[in-house]
């Protein structure tokens, strides 16, 4: 009976606890497990894309992950402290957990400065050119740059309402340490026939301190035009600090043969370089090309009526020609006064540009017209048509012809400006031509 005493009071604790243990699982279920993926609090930048990693979710070996309820109103456009929760429901228990998700200003303003960032002040006190300050967030912050000037640099610094900060700094040189620049008048290569008077052409040149130092230009040359060859002028000049610069023109003395020379190796066409139909005396064309001319056509009318506002006359003289009107032209030259004669005045079969319809004789067919109001209209103004004076004088013994300021070649507006703003030739500027050659 005794023992029985004492048994009694067992069971009942023995009972009670595994009520307790039943009442644990079903009120607090220890095997439902809701687990995050990655940090519980994240910093981004405002603007930044936020992808949220998640949680996970199971209970013992079932994945429940599907089923976890995510509640996320990140504004990444927003500064601000967001709450992203996820909660998993199973039975009748439920799990919570939490991310922080900051979306804050990281980023520095950029100040950009007006003006270069190393200046020359040529001795002088520097005056501030200016500058802005952006802030992805606060936007316009240049009222806010403090500006603190030392003797040989200026800083310039400001800061976002979130307290990133930004500086920039602008190096005063005290000195002159930046060369004078030169210009060339005319190309960096010009042709002079044999025996023919030498024209110097000179250079221009301006420095950052001195301003207009044209007059202290060394012009250094031994161009000897009774003599067959190649000859380098060179332009120097030296600012007053002692910075010098330095450029060179070629100057090539042909004779006759020279301006033949395409002709002992023909290259049979039609031969595009750049996008352009080149027609030269090595270049050739063959018999039936054609080419589409309606827009330098179109082009051209443009360009005359544009001129007769202004006054000139440039009537088209010669356009589009066969190959056998070409042929037929060459070769009475040919047959009445030589073959010498025929290549000095025409082109032969196959390498005349009229063969193009993209070339015209417009105005003047004479060395004359280039001196004439109109020739010289034509010169600084044919290359806003899409025009270039296709045999300019100087440049004989490139083009293989003598000057003609009435032969317009259409290569549009682009190439023609940047042909004529250099001063070279459709050659130069397609890098076919040797100098030394
Ligand atoms: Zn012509």
């Amino acid at each position: 009976m005794g023992e029985g005493m004492k048994t009694k009071p067992l069971i009942i604790t023995i009972i009670l606890e595994i009520v307790l243990i039943a009442a644990t699982i079903i009120i607090y279920n220890p095997f439902l497990k809701l687990k995050l993926n990655g940090n519980a609090t994240i910093k981004i930048s405002i603007g930044e894309k936020y992808n949220d990693q998640g949680a996970k979710a199971s209970y013992l070996k079932e994945d429940l992950t599907k089923e976890i309820k995510v509640t996320n109103k990140v504004d990444t456009n927003k500064l601000g402290e967001y709450k992203i929760t996820y909660e998993i429901k199973h039975g009748n228990s439920t799990r919570k957990a939490t991310r922080t998700v900051i979306v804050a200003d990281l980023i520095s303003p950029e100040i950009t400065l007006k003006g270069d960032s190393k200046v020359s002040t040529c001795g002088k006190e520097y005056t501030e050119e200016g500058y802005t300050a952006i802030d992805n967030v606060d936007g316009d912050l240049t009222k806010d740059v403090v500006v603190t000037k030392k003797s040989d640099k200026i800083i310039y610094s400001v800061k976002d309402k979130s307290g990133n900060k930004k500086e920039v700094v602008r190096i005063l040189d005290s000195k002159d340490s930046t060369k004078p620049e030169i210009t060339l008048v005319n190309s960096d290569i010009l042709t002079f026939e044999l025996n023919s008077t030498y024209k110097e052409f000179g250079a221009k040149a301006t420095d950052n301190c001195d301003g207009d130092i044209t007059s202290k230009i060394e012009v250094i040359s031994n161009v000897d035009t009774s003599k067959h060859q190649v000859f380098e002028v060179t332009y120097k000049v030296k600012d007053n600090a002692g910075n010098e610069a330095t450029a060179i023109r070629k100057i090539k003395v042909y004779n006759q043969d020279d301006l033949n020379k395409g002709y002992t190796e023909i290259v049979s066409g039609p031969t595009y370089i750049k996008d352009i139909l080149i027609v030269n005396k090595k270049y050739a064309i063959p018999k039936n090309f054609q080419v589409d001319s309606t827009e330098a056509k179109a082009a051209l009318e443009k360009l005359q009526a544009d001129a007769k506002k202004e006054g000139h006359s440039l009537p088209t003289k010669s356009a589009y020609r066969s190959y056998s009107t070409q042929d037929a032209l060459y070769n009475r030259y040919k047959t009445n006064k030589g073959q010498e004669f025929a290549d000095k005045r025409s082109a032969r079969p196959g390498h005349s540009e009229h063969q193009t319809g993209l070339a015209f004789d417009i105005g003047l067919c004479s060395v004359k017209l280039g001196v004439m109001p109109e020739g010289i209209w034509l010169r600084e103004n044919a290359h806003k048509y899409g025009f270039i004076i296709r045999y300019p004088q100087y440049k004989e013994a490139i083009t293989g012809y003598g000057y003609e300021p009435w032969h317009v070649r259409y290569v549009g507006v682009e190439i023609a400006t940047e042909i004529m703003t250099k001063n070279i030739t459709l050659e130069e500027y397609l890098g076919i031509y040797d100098i030394n050659a």
